[in-house]
């Protein structure tokens, strides 16, 4: 079953999910006419205005308009921090949550803030599991 180990081998022990497959298959149902474009570019303005000002650029071109360039964004979750998670925009900020105590996870999103489209990358506990 390819598509099971394909799922198995993105996903480091480490705890890391490697979301890449669910946007591929997100994308190729785009490209067949089977999802509009604003189904699939429905940032929220907030997402949106953090990508615009706080937020780390790559050099990869968005794959629906492929105008713009997707920037990262990084939330984190976890114990006294919103429900709807703290956008982090530095290291040493990521880095104060780890000395804190308790379990956070990160996530990072792929936004494109010209389009808006947005999509999990990635997601990882902060502190490594033992
Ligand atoms: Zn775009």
């Amino acid at each position: 079953m390819p598509f099971l180990s394909e799922a198995t081998t993105a996903q480091p022990p480490t705890g890391e999910i490697d979301y890449r497959l669910a946007r591929r298959q997100l994308l190729s149902e785009f490209r067949k006419g089977r999802l509009a474009q604003h189904e699939i570019c429905d940032a929220q303005p907030e997402l949106v205005r953090v990508a615009r000002e706080a937020s780390s650029p790559t050099s990869v071109a968005c794959p629906v308009c492929d105008d713009g360039l997707l920037v990262h964004v990084t939330f984190v979750f976890g114990p006294r921090l919103p429900k709807h998670g703290r956008c982090v925009t530095s290291l040493k900020e990521l880095k104060a949550l780890a000395r804190q105590s308790g379990d956070f996870s990160v996530y990072v999103v792929e936004v494109c803030p010209e389009c808006r489209w947005n999509h999990l990358a990635r997601s990882f506990p902060l502190k490594p599991r033992r």
